[in-house]
């Protein structure tokens, strides 16, 4: 269960309020509880690193992935605009 930020190097307390929470079920018969739930995991990334990473399921567990920006892999002028920006 998540208590901290999944990122080893930053270990932020949870906080339901930011970041990113992703249920990752473990139901292909590697862990067993005992009963007939699925085991099922929680991670969560805090708001600071949600920005630049995202958690994405693997089939043995999350990983961290850099967060794929589209505004910057394209020109981003068209989402400045829509802002209003200059
Ligand atoms: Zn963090």
């Amino acid at each position: 269960m998540f208590k901290k930020c999944a990122n080893l190097d930053c270990k932020r307390p949870f906080d339901y309020r930011e970041g990113q929470l992703v249920r990752f079920s473990r139901d292909k018969g590697t862990v067993r509880t005992g009963s007939s739930v699925p085991a099922v995991e929680h991670y969560w990334i805090c708001g600071n690193c949600f920005e630049h990473y995202v958690l994405r399921p693997e089939p043995e567990s999350i990983r961290l992935a850099p967060r794929y920006h589209p505004f910057h892999a394209r020109a981003g002028q068209s989402y400045a605009a829509a802002l209003g920006a200059n």
